[in-house]
């Protein structure tokens, strides 16, 4: 049997007009499906055949079973009633430059095999940088996500201690190598102890340090405890401050943070991954204060920046270290000429390299800076009324500050002890969530459960916020 050919380009324009009128009317109305599908696990799994078709089928008959299986198989992150975790955008102008990414199949792991996709990444970073209003020493790289990030920069930070040998020698083994540590605040991602367990510190060696009365790292607490480790002999590496914490939004005071970093010549990586974006207001580019003197910096334009997943921007003022932590050229990737261009496989572990930057080009193009501020303006004029809503009603009381799109609340009716609201408001998000009409997620703050309404998707408009805490207080009236 002779090669399957793809489609046709006659058959490629039927069938990719088609999805791109799905795509048009998906986006025209999320809202005709569920934001949550009603599944039990293993639904999708009992719906598609357990081995692959010996014959190709019939593109007609894929994308039908893409609309009967998978579609009403899908959380609908695209959906203005997705208020959970932090909720994110694909936008139609990032949707397009995704698609145009998969018809480029670029692999731009050097320079030559992706010219366009290595300079477009530099140069559409550079223009986030300048809307973040960061230093034009900061070197930016794209990969999938901020735990990516996290990892990449940690490992950089450990090639400030050149004398360790830990890229040639490891550290396993090594009786002559001191215990790392690293720092960040109670209240940081869990992609800190992952980046720990990946690089050999160990989660034993992630100091977690205590925050104040907003949740926000205690610089005194953190200066203390890294004095406390040079006593004992333990190797004091790196800070993570955070701004916009994943519970709550709080902001580490990332300047006094900065400073400790400075005397003690310790990394500072600053994971602004969901907040940073509020950056690009000049009335919110406080929250950056003190980031220019980072080390490593990133942001998720595929949180709140209205880009398609996946997209993190790592910034580093250090690429050199960043380089010596991961670049490693076997024989057949050498280059022979010039040196000069990037090569984006000498910054990260993956060689290939997806050409991401192209949709979030497509986006910042598209909206311009002013549109983008105008969106992230009204998310966070959207969470501040809900504030006010939650704070004129007695029956529900504000966990922490909203300075950001995200409130966190919960349910407090009268006559109910503190020890039975944990459970009170846990089967009060499963009712609001049983409803399929909104999505929310949780938190604990200080321990005490509660509910997280993230506002995040460009289709999310003052009558959905309306409608998620009505939704919350008509199901409080059952959760008992
Ligand atoms: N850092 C913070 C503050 C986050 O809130 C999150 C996820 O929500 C992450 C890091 C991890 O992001 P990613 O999913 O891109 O790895």
């Amino acid at each position: 049997m002779s090669p399957s050919p793809d489609l046709t380009p006659a058959e490629f324009r039927e069938h990719g007009r088609s999805v791109i009128d799905w795509i048009a009317g998906y986006l025209e109305s999320p809202e005709k499906f569920p934001v949550l599908p009603d599944l039990e696990p293993g639904t999708l799994l009992r719906a598609v055949p357990k081995s692959p078709p010996d014959r190709g089928e019939p593109m007609a008959a894929i994308l039908a079973d893409f609309e009967r299986i998978v579609v009403p198989f899908t959380t609908h992150w695209n959906h203005p009633d997705f208020m959970a975790y932090f909720a994110n955008s694909g936008t139609a102008s990032g949707i397009l430059g995704e698609t145009l990414t998969a018809a480029l199949n670029v692999n731009a792991m050097l320079w030559r095999t992706g010219p366009a996709a290595t300079e477009l990444e530099q140069v559409t970073l550079d223009w986030l940088r300048q809307m973040l209003g960061l230093p034009s020493s900061f070197f930016g790289t794209i990969t999938d996500t901020a735990s990516s990030s996290i990892l990449y920069a940690l490992a950089a930070a450990r090639e400030l201690h050149p004398e360790l040998r830990i890229r040639e020698d490891g550290m396993s083994g090594r009786p002559d190598l001191p215990r790392i540590a690293i720092y960040c605040s109670e209240e940081a991602h869990s992609s800190v102890d992952k980046a720990a367990m990946t690089l050999g510190f160990g989660l034993r060696g992630v100091r977690k340090i205590q925050t104040d009365s907003g949740l926000r790292m205690n610089p005194d607490a953190l200066a203390a405890a890294i004095r406390s480790d040079r006593t004992e002999g333990v190797l004091p590496l790196a800070v993570v401050a955070t701004v916009g914490t994943t519970s709550t939004t709080a902001v580490d005071p990332v300047p006094v943070i900065a400073e400790i970093c400075s005397r003690e010549k310790l990394w500072l990586h600053v994971d602004a991954s969901y907040a940073g974006t509020a950056g690009i207001l000049p009335e919110m580019r406080h929250i950056l204060d003190g980031c220019e003197r980072a080390h490593s910096f990133v942001v998720n334009p595929h949180k709140w920046l209205f880009t398609p997943m996946d997209c993190s921007a790592l910034y580093t003022s250090r690429p050199d270290l960043l380089r010596r932590a991961f670049q490693h050229i076997p024989d057949y990737l050498t280059v022979s000429g010039s040196q000069d261009s990037v090569n984006l496989m000498d910054y990260g572990i993956s060689l290939g390299r997806r050409f991401r930057a192209l949709k979030l080009w497509f986006v910042i193009r598209s909206f311009g800076v002013e549109g983008l501020q105008s969106l992230v303006r009204e998310h966070i004029r959207l969470a501040r009324l809900l504030s006010t809503w939650i704070d004129d009603d007695p029956e529900l009381e504000r966990m922490a500050d909203a300075q950001f799109s995200t409130v966190v609340f919960r349910h407090r009716p009268p006559g109910l002890e503190e020890e039975a609201l944990d459970a009170h408001n846990s089967r009060l998000l499963d009712r609001v969530n049983g409803s399929r009409e909104i999505f929310l997620s949780h938190t604990r703050v200080r321990g005490s459960y509660a509910l997280r309404i993230a506002i995040g998707n460009i289709h999310t408009a003052e009558s959905h916020v309306r409608r998620a805490l009505d939704i919350v207080k008509r199901e409080s009236s059952r959760a008992s």
